[in-house]
């Protein structure tokens, strides 16, 4: 059986209070949360631990399939801790040579638009992404082969080009442009409430629990009551290493990532979306990307580079003195009109980076009727429903994903393929600076 997120599927009939009547993440919690496993229909169901961006599409994708499928999470879907938690998200389909990225940010941006188009307010704004490079290296020069390769849109603006169309931006020192006019940003945290809502309208089942692993992979305790599932999977995020530290304690790092709001000048349309589109400098490897003033929550900006380690319990998410003039002089140099400028906000949030950068998406390696997703690393949220289609596929019909979204593929020590990226034109000064793993985070 296959659907849309719209899809009021009649398979499995949770009783009427786990249908999260209305739309709003109080009245999925307020209802799911109340009611024993018991309650729910007979078959056995497959749980799913966390409701970020990974399981709450893994969760639509198991329902669409026709399974009794209940979604757990410790804190809410798309909580204030969680990395789908923030308020936007980029989506590009530039990524170098790495065209299994793009075709699954094609094919997840169909998803968030169908679910947009059905949401009262919007989730995705084609505001388009601009990239700029100080000069051509291999990234740019793979990202424009693979955009020809598949039909898609890439505009390549040289200097003078870029000055006209953008005057709110200063291009010093910056040679070209790519332009991607179909992608945009993403409103995270309320996209995966939407998609957790439409879920549970659909049928699915979701509880505020705080989940461990059971006596076997096809148990698990909610809440310190064992419950046996079908299969479990576990979309944990960040905590992934918590949960299993001896498989994943080394294979997944967690990074701290600091994040800032700007107010533009009061008046200026021209850091609004239709305006300015969000952008990303490569800045010769030392990479900043941000967005415009969405939904007048203010400018966006922030510094692509791993932070210390972070522990997604305990982290401080205060942001540094240090982080926030960084992102402020980046900020005042690319656009001069924020000079000055008030923050609005501020954001500490992490990754969760595998060794390369690639996604997991595979079985538990000794826990049979156990899966693991997460390893997001930075560029995770564009691809959910993708991620959640092919985590769906692994659990139901036993095909494996892509071997770089292996368990196997994931080394204890982080070794980003920095090569497909950074191989020509980058300054001996960033070449060691660890800098870009598949598919660059953001
Ligand atoms: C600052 C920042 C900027 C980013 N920018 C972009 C971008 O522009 N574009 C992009 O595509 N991606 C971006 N990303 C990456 C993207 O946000 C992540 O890859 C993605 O959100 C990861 O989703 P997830 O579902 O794996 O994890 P999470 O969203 O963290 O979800 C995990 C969930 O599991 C729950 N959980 C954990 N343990 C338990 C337990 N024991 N029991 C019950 N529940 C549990 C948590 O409460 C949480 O809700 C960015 C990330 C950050 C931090």
């Amino acid at each position: 059986m296959s659907g849309g997120a719209d899809d009021m599927s009649p398979t499995p009939s949770p009783s009427p209070a786990l249908r999260g009547e209305g739309n709003t993440r109080r009245a999925i919690l307020g209802a799911a949360a109340a009611l024993p496993l018991a309650a729910c229909s007979q078959q056995t169901p497959t749980i799913v631990v966390g409701a970020g961006v990974f399981g709450a599409w893994t969760a639509e994708h198991l329902r669409r399939k026709g399974k009794r499928v209940i979604l757990v999470d410790q804190m809410g879907a798309a909580n204030a801790r969680a990395s789908s938690g923030g308020e936007s998200r980029m989506t590009r389909g530039t990524y170098g040579p790495d065209e299994i990225y793009t075709r699954m940010a094609l094919a997840s941006l169909e998803e968030w638009k169908r679910l947009s188009a059905r949401s009262a307010l919007p989730l995705f704004h084609n505001a388009g992404v601009l990239f700029c490079f100080q000069e051509m290296i291999d990234y740019a020069r793979d990202s424009i082969a693979v955009h020809e390769r598949l039909h898609l849109p890439l505009e390549q603006i040289d200097a003078p080009a870029l000055r006209t169309r953008w005057p709110q931006m200063n291009f010093d020192g910056i040679a070209f442009g790519l332009f991607e006019p179909e992608f945009g940003a993403l409103m995270a945290r309320r996209g995966v409430e939407e998609t957790v809502a439409r879920f549970v309208r659909a049928g699915g089942e979701y509880m505020l629990a705080r989940a461990e692993p059971g006596a076997n992979g096809g148990s698990v305790v909610l809440d310190g009551q064992p419950y046996d599932a079908a299969a479990v999977v576990w979309a944990c995020g960040p905590w992934l290493p918590k949960v299993f530290p001896d498989v994943l304690g080394e294979r997944i790092f967690v990074t701290r990532q600091e994040v800032a709001f700007i107010a533009p000048p009061d008046g200026d349309d021209s850091f609004e979306a239709s305006r300015l589109p969000g952008w990303a400098d490569f800045n010769n490897g030392d990479l900043y990307y941000g967005f415009p003033n969405l939904e007048g929550r203010g400018f966006k900006i922030a510094r692509d580079t791993h932070g210390e380690r972070f522990d997604p319990d305990t982290g401080d998410r205060r942001i540094t003195e240090e982080g926030a003039a960084l992102l402020r002089a980046f900020a005042e140099r690319r656009f001069p009109a924020l000079a000055g400028r008030p923050f609005t906000e501020f954001r500490v949030c992490q990754y969760e980076n595998s060794s390369n950068g690639d996604f997991l998406i595979d079985r538990h390696p000794t826990l049979e009727g156990a899966y693991l997703l997460g390893g997001g690393s930075g560029h995770g949220f564009k691809h959910g429903p993708e991620v959640g289609r092919m985590m769906a596929e692994l659990v139901v019909n036993g095909t494996a994903p892509d071997q770089r979204f292996s368990l196997a593929s994931k080394q204890t020590v982080q070794a980003r393929r920095r090569a497909l990226i950074w191989t020509a034109g980058v300054s001996p000064a960033c070449a060691g600076v660890g800098r870009r793993d598949a598919g660059g985070p953001y």
